[in-house]
């Protein structure tokens, strides 16, 4: 299978190849060239477990490794996740499921995808011998995954951009706390957007990209997305529905990166899906699908860090479908975009989207509802998700995407409990080791100079 940039501009690749590129050169964003149709395989997939079903999956896009190593990577890839599933769903009322994606190894969704793309780095750099300097922008949670994908691994540097006190304790420990020496947690000043235009920056210049052998973590990197597409698949098959009854899930969002996996199963066979995507106050993409109108705004803190976005960097990916797949018109909308126009969207194209926005408020209202009603304690961002939740008989499942124990204070205050968790905990007790950065492409390649042995 072949990868091709959504602004057509760039030679299209291999799987192993996109994943090593991350952003195509064009500035573009890789997707397969064409998507698999699921339909005959479906009834074979249902009750696979999690990793045997990853593989079935990822295979269609993953053909340039050979089958039982890919295999031998997803396994290893789900292995540290607790319990027997590593995406359990968790029934809280006729109808109403919250799918837990929060048992991996950083407690956050982010898990899925990169403990599968630390080993295809590894894998790469194996084979090319080529060293990987890995940069990423993080609003808190991919940074940890990340570096827990990637510590201690001979040949790879890793580098995190996040927004300096815009991210919780508990995340800045995650990330600072590993003790690996090829690990650099870089406090940037400003917002998470900022921090994503710096990066995007240090990777539009080609030779210095090059020179370190640069690679992007970010939702930008199109493996992150297709092994995000399995959880979709897996509670799908799970409910034993057929592919055009609806079902709806209510998906926390900031960089539009998991809802997008989830949405891409509608090309793939399942055209009943239907996505809510759930904001916090950062409301861009609460706007868009309630209003037509792509218009980027401020960026404001909020009790759910890791969605305080306002520049979705996989907004790129639904425009190049919503715009007929034309590399010509996604050019042209994106430059607008960067011309600080707004996007609209075209008619009828929402199809399977609604959305909601939660401000600081409502996630409060909303964690300490769903506690009363349910008994259940849901993380600030998953609460976003239990906003405006629409009750007409559609099957739903609200995405639960960190373990609340990442986010204590917010969780006593909305409920009088306090979520802990043993990996936490541990982190408490040791010494953290940051950078500090200035939020601009000199500087960060500077620092990444200054660091290479
Ligand atoms: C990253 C993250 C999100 C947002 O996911 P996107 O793919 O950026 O939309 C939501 N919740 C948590 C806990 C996250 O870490």
């Amino acid at each position: 299978m072949k990868f091709a940039s959504t602004r057509g501009e760039a030679p299209a690749l291999g799987f192993s190849a996109t994943v090593e590129t991350g952003l195509a050169p064009d500035g573009g964003l890789f997707l397969p060239a064409s998507l698999p149709d699921l339909t005959p395989h479906l009834k074979d997939w249902r009750g696979l477990s999690y990793p045997e079903l990853a593989f079935r999956f990822l295979r269609f896009f993953a053909t340039d490794i050979p089958e039982l190593e890919l295999h031998g990577l997803i396994r290893e890839s789900y292995d540290g996740f607790r319990g027997s599933d590593p995406a359990p769903l968790r029934r809280l009322a006729p109808g109403l499921q919250v799918l837990e994606l929060f048992h991996g190894p950083t407690l956050a969704f982010k898990d899925f995808a990169l403990q599968l793309l630390g080993r295809l780095y590894r894998r790469q750099v194996r084979l090319s011998g080529q060293k990987i300097t890995v940069l990423g922008a993080t609003s808190g949670d991919t940074g940890a995954a990340a570096i827990h994908g990637l510590a201690d691994q001979a040949g790879i540097r890793v580098f995190i951009l996040y927004p300096e006190g815009r991210i919780s304790p508990l995340q800045e420990r995650q990330m600072c706390c590993t003790g690996a020496a090829n690990i650099f947690p870089l406090a940037v000043p400003g917002s998470f957007d900022d921090a994503q235009r710096a990066l995007k920056q240090v990777f539009a210049d080609r030779g210095f990209a090059a020179r370190v052998g640069l690679s992007a973590v970010n939702s930008i990197n199109l493996a992150r997305i297709l092994a995000q597409s399995v959880y979709y698949l897996h509670a799908w098959l799970a409910l034993g529905v057929k592919p055009e009854e609806p079902v709806r899930f209510v998906v926390p969002t900031g960089n539009f990166g998991n809802v997008f996996a989830g949405w891409l199963l509608t090309r793939m066979g399942l055209p009943g899906l239907r996505f809510r995507v759930a904001t916090n106050r950062n409301d861009i993409l609460y706007r868009f699908f309630t209003d037509g109108e792509y218009h980027s705004g401020g960026v404001e803190p909020s009790l759910a860090p890791s969605m305080d976005i306002q520049a979705a960097s996989n907004f790129e990916r639904l425009l190049y479908y919503f715009e007929g797949g034309d590399p010509a018109r996604v050019r042209a909308a994106m430059a607008a975009l960067a011309r600080g126009e707004s996007y609209r969207m075209p008619a009828g194209a929402a199809g399977a989207f609604s959305a909601s926005r939660a401000d600081d408020d409502a996630i409060r209202q909303r964690i300490g509802e769903v506690y009363r009603e349910f008994g259940y304690i849901i993380d600030p961002h998953t609460a976003c998700g239990f906003q405006d939740l629409e009750r007409d008989g559609v099957p739903t499942i609200v995405l639960a995407t960190a373990s609340p124990a990442k986010f204590p204070e917010t969780i006593v205050e909305a409920t009088g409990e306090e979520p802990k968790d043993p990996l936490l905990e541990a982190l408490k007790k040791r010494m953290p080791v940051g950078y500090r950065c200035g939020a601009d492409a000199a500087a960060i390649q500077e620092f990444i100079l200054a660091q290479r042995g």
